[in-house]
This record gives structure tokens, C-alpha cells and sequence, in this order.
């Protein structure tokens, strides 16, 4: 019987996983020069965390969690996302008491029931940054231009910063209610999905995507002119902010949040290549999450990023990928030499050189093909003669140019291939 991998889910094929190992290399770089330091949080939680902080009217919560009961009988979800497991560890290990602002990274899967689509999967992997304790706009801009050195550092050019306010709950009530009567009397021509919103969620409906939703609200009143004075200035000092650190942006007053414990700043990058338009990572602050999680009143501000769009992306914008890895010499033996080769494979290693043999017992010839298939860039032929000699002649195999290397130092032989790695 032939078992396929489940709907939703992929391999990463080592063609591809050098990729991958650069992304993760080069995000955990960046967070590392801007003091954010590694979390790492279970697979699995309780069902009650995700419902209480990620919101149990989110689509993700009721339609695309994978919960079951374990053999104790109690609730289990795989992580849907990774904000929640992270404040939950935040809270369960005191980092309240560390010295502030607490910053945090995640490189993690998470899974969603979904339907599955190009560049959608139900198991995918997220890069993501949380702040904790801090309340100005400096921390949001900061964390800002961490994204962006990011997307420079990768070679990601053709994106957008756009920035909003979602005020807070003081301003975003008294809006709600003057959105809710101008929305009155055009609910009839919204979508389902946003009739169903009018009640909960009305400030959902002007980011609704379907056409209908988007020209039936083309007037309505915006919460970025509804401010209220604390949240109006913080968003006045994060334009200075950004501004201050040449970071260029737009205020899209449509950008928002579902839920009423995020506050004020939120943002996306988007993308403005043709053909992969879209959103490639959105964040936010979130002021009141803590506490819906039963901590003390504590500022946060975080963003995540879908790997799976990113890696989209970064084929678009025609950025070249790291190659899968290989070894950098194939050492073939001739004759007899194949145990003295073995042991000398076993010195390369020891000195750093990436050095493959033979241990199938192919033909000299078939060797050599083997290290030309395998895109290896450097041949060693070890006989008797070279090892009674102690050295042999060494061989780049795109321009069979040859020059004379010694067994017994291998500083030279390292050298070689080191260098050469990165004319090629
Ligand atoms: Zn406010
Ligand atoms: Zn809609």
C-alpha cells in the first residue's frame, strides 16, 4: 500500500532545504542585531489558549483548528498561530520580572484546516517577533525596521510599508457605534460573511476584499479620524519615528485587526511585484491581549511572517536561492587504495573539508562520473603513488585546471576549496 503525504502538508526536499536553512540563518540574524532572543514553545497547547487568544468568533478558532482529546480526556490544538503559546510562556515563567522590553523571536510550524491552495498549507512555518512592556511607538518602529533590514538583508526590493491606527477600546467603541449607523442601511448589499459581522466585528467589513463590501463602504467614516487624543499622538510620534529612521510608508486607514485587544499601530508589508501582489507579513500591537490571558495590564506589540510567501515571493522578485549542499572534494580511489582513502576522508572531515568517497565500490571511472553528477567542484585520484608520496594532484572539475596539493598538511587543500567556493 502506497501512503501519501496528508492533504496540506509537503516535504522540503534537500534541493530546497538549503533555502530554508538560509532564512532561518539569516532571520535569526537580524533579530539577534536588534536584541530579540530565541523562543521556542510546544507544537500543542490547550484548546482554551487559542480561544482565548486568538478569539473564539475568529474564523481560525471555529473552522480551522485541529483539536482533539488526548488519552487524558482533555482539549489539545495544534498551534493555529504563534502569539498565544508565546504570551502563555511569557506569563507561566515570570518574564514580567526580566528587564524590559522583553523581545522575542519564533521560527515555528503551526497548522491550520484550510482550504488548500498554491502557497496555502495546513502545516506551514512562520517567523515572528513579540515585544513585551513597551508602550511608545518607538518599539513599534523599531520592530518595523527590523522587517525591513530583513527583506533587505534577503534581497526582497519591490515592497511597501503601510501603516494604521485601530485606536483603542475608548476612541474604537464610540466609532463603532457611528459605523454601525452608517452601515445600517447598505447591510443588505455586503457579502455574507459581513452581514454576519455588522453585530460583532463591523470594522472587519472595510477590509473585506470581495468588491461588493469594498464600493459599498468606499465613503464610510475611517477610526484614523476618530482618534482619541493618547492614540492620536501615538500615532503622530510613530510617523515621526519612522520618518526618523528613513523608513518610507502610507497610512491605509483599512487595515485592521479583528479583535478587541489590539490596539492602535498595526501594519503590513505588502508586495508590489506584479503577480504576487499581496500581503507578505502584517503586525500589530496589542495592548490588551495580556490580560484577556488573565496577566497583569501589559503593552505588546508583535508581527508574523508565512515562510511558504516569503520563499513565493523571493522567487518572483528573481532572487537567487542557495543551491542544495554538497560536498566541496570527492577523493577517488584508484587500485587498491580505498581503505587508506576512507581513513584520509575521515581526516578532511576533521580539518572542516567536506570530503565524500566511494562506499559502493564503483570503478575509478564510474567515481569520477558519480562526483560530476553530483555537481562536486573538486577531484582528488588517490593511489599507491600518491599516498607513498603524500601528495596528489588536485582537480576543479568545471575547468579541469590542476594544481599539487599535500595529504599530510591540509591547510592548503582547505584553502583551495574554501576560496574557490566563492568564485563559484
Ligand atoms: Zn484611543
Ligand atoms: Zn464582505
Amino acid at each position: 500500500m502506497k501512503i501519501n503525504a496528508p492533504k496540506g502538508t509537503r516535504d522540503i526536499l534537500p534541493d530546497e532545504s538549503s533555502a530554508w536553512q538560509w532564512l532561518e540563518q539569516t532571520f535569526a540574524d537580524i533579530c539577534h542585531l536588534h536584541a530579540y532572543q530565541e523562543i521556542r514553545v510546544p507544537t500543542f497547547e490547550q484548546t482554551d489558549l487559542f480561544q482565548r487568544g486568538v478569539g473564539d468568533t475568529t474564523d481560525v478558532v471555529q473552522k480551522e483548528m485541529y483539536t482533539f482529546d488526548d488519552k487524558g480526556g482533555r482539549s489539545m490544538t495544534l498551534r493555529p498561530e504563534g502569539t498565544a503559546g508565546v504570551v502563555r510562556s511569557y506569563l507561566e515563567n515570570g518574564m514580567a520580572s526580566w528587564p524590559s522590553p522583553v523581545r522575542l523571536f519564533y521560527n515555528m510550524t503551526a497548522f491550520r484546516y484550510e482550504n488548500v491552495q498554491k502557497g496555502r498549507y495546513r502545516e506551514f512555518h512562520q517567523f515572528g517577533c513579540e515585544a513585551f512592556s513597551a508602550a511608545g511607538p518607538e518599539i513599534d518602529a523599531e520592530l518595523i525596521s527590523l522587517i525591513d533590514l530583513f527583506f533587505q538583508r534577503l534581497g526582497l526590493s519591490q515592497t511597501s510599508l503601510q501603516i494604521n491606527s485601530i485606536g483603542c477600546p475608548v476612541c474604537r467603541t464610540a466609532y463603532h457605534t457611528q459605523l454601525r449607523a452608517w452601515l445600517q442601511p447598505r447591510v443588505a448589499s455586503l457579502c455574507p460573511t459581513c452581514q454576519g459581522r455588522f453585530e460583532k466585528n463591523p470594522l472587519r467589513i472595510l477590509d473585506c476584499k470581495e468588491e461588493r463590501c469594498q464600493q459599498a463602504t468606499a465613503e464610510a467614516p475611517l477610526l484614523i479620524d476618530h482618534l482619541c487624543p493618547d492614540c492620536d499622538t501615538h500615532f503622530e510620534a510613530l510617523k515621526n519615528e519612522l520618518t526618523l529612521l528613513d523608513l518610507p510608508f502610507c497610512v491605509n486607514p483599512r487595515i485592521v485587526r479583528g479583535l478587541d485587544y489590539y490596539t492602535r499601530t498595526v501594519f503590513e508589508f505588502i508586495s508590489d511585484h506584479v503577480g504576487t501582489q499581496g500581503t507578505i507579513c502584517g503586525g500589530g500591537r496589542y495592548d490588551g491581549l495580556i490580560e484577556t490571558m488573565g496577566g497583569p495590564a501589559t503593552p505588546g506589540i508583535g508581527f508574523a511572517l508565512g515562510v511558504e510567501r516569503l520563499l513565493m515571493e523571493l522567487q518572483a522578485q528573481g532572487v537567487k536561492l542557495p543551491g542544495p549542499e554538497t560536498a566541496d572534494l570527492y577523493l577517488a580511489a584508484a587500485g587498491s587504495a580505498g581503505p587508506q582513502v576512507r581513513r584520509l576522508s575521515r581526516q578532511m572531515r576533521q580539518a572542516g573539508i567536506r570530503a565524500e568517497t566511494d562506499l559502493t565500490g564503483r570503478s575509478l571511472k564510474a567515481q569520477i562520473k558519480y562526483a560530476a553528477r553530483r555537481g562536486i567542484r573538486f577531484l582528488l585520484v588517490i593511489g599507491d603513488d600518491e599516498l607513498n608520496r603524500k601528495s596528489a594532484r588536485l582537480r576543479r572539475l568545471s575547468d579541469g585546471s590542476e594544481s599539487d596539493v599535500s595529504l599530510d598538511d591540509l591547510s592548503q587543500l582547505m584553502e583551495l576549496t574554501q576560496h574557490n567556493k566563492q568564485e563559484a
